[in-house]
């Protein structure tokens, strides 16, 4: 019966049981001849435990093989968690991509920053846009958030209407940008919604955000009040929070200097796109020390502690221009984010150890976070009375969190749901009816790799034992004629007894080789597989731990 019916589909590739990386899919057609949109193409960032792997993206390698399917790639908003995939995937995507233009404008300022990028062609929407592709009618509804032009998507099918989110909040008061559009979600209730597919990021906590606005009175205050110098970090797209720092520092008389590069470029984009206007002109980082200590702020990147970015570097006193002194005053405008503890702990420890004066959100109200708390939430659901919801943008509490708001306001559906689950939505009861394949890529480099192969399990390990290379020459007739080559990279000098590694390792492949049967002998893969099997054992019986080990059998 479901092969012959059309059918509403929703199908998250990324984002759904994990903060980042968002992408999703909606399907409308019979199944096996489905015509798809895409919402989102983001990354996440990677901890320790991927070593020298920056950034996981979606993998989709299902988009690729719908391509033909595939009417274009409507972006929210410019966070990296839902664009930072597009200029790595677009080109073998290549499907129209429509985002407003403050999205757009900040997307071409990073294409730019990276040499060799290809160019990509969005298609610039203005806020409020209500524009068709294929199927679906799309409506943009503007939300607060914590970047400008944060927009939900109203997705108006045959079969029904969704309601995508997008990273939301109720700020009455931004600082600036448009407001969530309370009329806009009003009237969509009283059209009748299907299903409202949402932000889950905060679900978990009670009432509801702070606005921008009190952030902003409570910035001017502590900026005012400081001493000497003040730096302020906070998260380089946050434009509403670069305004607030600016006003702050000008009904004060300070200057402000911009430090590190990623807000330099939030800071042109914005104003090329009228959201930093009226706000006077920031001074370089050259002025900096010309400037005295009690008219200045520095408005730095690095509040998650990244080790190259502007406050990082000015913590360790490693930064040309800017420096800080005992007495000034360091304000974290931000949160930090789940895993960039012991980064964000560095730096401010950095800090505090040379007489710095912290302030954080723990003591002042200096952040708000972007995403809609419960009563927030709440408020949403009673605009809009979806008749499903889905709670998408979290970890696995938070979509649980949401699906029990969810149904404590009647909401009379909930579909839970994970990455690569194919939701129906309509017609008929919504379920998880189907699986689509679904993955992780790393960015290796400049490289792309599929998150299964060897290399980021390989570099663990390597992490871990270290590498014991071994070169041999033998003649034809299987007889060394010259000593072995030995390479030891991350294994201990010596052992217990102080002979050394280098010595065991050597005295192993002497005795392989020679007691290796002379027929054996000839055959070089025979030698290498011995040896190294040899050496290995040798270290680990006298380590405890088994290196990597990689021989080499040259015939001469
Ligand atoms: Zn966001
Ligand atoms: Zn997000």
């Amino acid at each position: 019966m479901a092969a012959s019916s059309e059918e509403l589909v929703f199908a998250p590739l990324g984002g759904v049981g994990e903060i980042g990386m968002n992408l999703s899919l909606y399907g409308l057609g019979r199944e096996n001849a489905r015509k798809w949109i895409a919402v989102d193409l983001g990354v996440a960032f990677a901890g320790d435990d991927l070593p020298g792997i920056d950034l996981i993206m979606p993998d989709i390698g299902f988009l690729l093989e719908e391509r033909h399917n595939l009417h274009g790639l409507v972006l929210t908003h410019a966070h990296e968690d839902h664009f930072g995939a597009v200029l790595d995937l677009w080109p073998r995507l290549r499907v129209p991509i429509y985002a407003t233009p403050f999205t757009a404008a900040l997307f071409e300022a990073k294409r730019l920053s990276e040499p060799g990028a290809p160019d990509i062609p969005f298609k610039v929407i203005p806020l409020g846009a209500r524009f068709a592709l294929g199927g679906f009618d799309i409506e943009l509804v503007s939300m607060s958030h914590s970047i400008p032009e944060s927009n939900g998507l109203i997705i108006r099918t045959p079969l029904g209407t969704v309601l995508h989110t997008g990273d939301w909040k109720l700020d009455p008061t931004p600082v600036i940008g448009p407001a969530t559009d309370e009329a806009k979600l009003r009237a969509l209730g009283q059209e009748g919604c299907l299903a409202l597919v949402g932000d889950s990021t905060n679900a978990v906590r009670d009432g509801r955000s702070p606005s921008e606005t009190d952030v902003a009175k409570s910035l001017a205050e502590l900026i005012r009040e400081a001493p000497g110098r003040v730096a302020v970090t906070t998260f380089a797209s946050n434009v509403a929070r670069i305004r607030a720092v600016a006003d702050a520092a000008r009904a004060c008389e300070r200057e402000v200097v911009v430090v590190g590069r990623a807000m330099d470029r939030v800071v042109q984009v914005a104003r090329e796109t009228g959201y930093l206007d009226g706000v006077q002109e920031f001074r370089g980082t050259d002025t900096y020390g010309y400037l005295p200590p009690d008219k200045v702020v520095a408005l730095c990147t690095g509040s998650q502690g990244e080790p190259r970015a502007a406050l990082a570097r000015i913590a360790k006193g490693e930064h040309p221009d800017v420096t800080l002194a005992r007495g000034d005053r360091v304000i974290f405008s931000s949160r930090t984010i789940p895993g960039n503890e012991k980064a964000v702990g560095a730096v401010v420890n950095g800090l505090v150890t040379q007489g710095i004066e912290l302030i954080t959100d723990r003591t002042h109200l200096v952040h708000g976070s972007g995403h809609p708390r419960r009563a927030e939430m709440e408020e949403l659901f009673s605009w809009v009375r979806p008749r499903i919801a889905v709670p998408v943008h979290g970890e696995a509490l938070h979509l649980a969190e949401h699906a029990a708001l969810a149904r404590k306001v009647g909401v009379p559906a909930v579909v839970t749901c994970r990455n690569g689950d194919l939701v129906r939505l309509a017609p008929g009861t919504p379920d998880v009816i189907d699986e689509v394949p679904e993955g992780r890529l790393y960015k290796d480099g400049r490289l792309l790799v599929e998150a299964d192969s060897r290399t980021v399990a390989d570099r663990r390990r390597l992490g871990f034992v270290g590498v014991a290379a071994v070169a041999l020459a033998l003649d034809g007739r299987g007889t060394l004629v010259a000593d072995p080559e030995v390479e030891l990279i991350g294994i201990p000098e010596a052992d217990a007894d102080g002979e050394t590694f280098d010595e065991i390792v050597r005295d192993a492949v002497l005795d392989t080789v020679e007691n290796l049967p002379k027929a054996r002998r000839r055959d070089p893969d025979e030698v290498a597989e011995s040896v190294r099997r040899a050496v290995r054992g040798a270290i680990a019986q006298r380590w405890g731990k088994k290196p990597i080990c990689v021989v080499q059998v040259i015939l001469v």
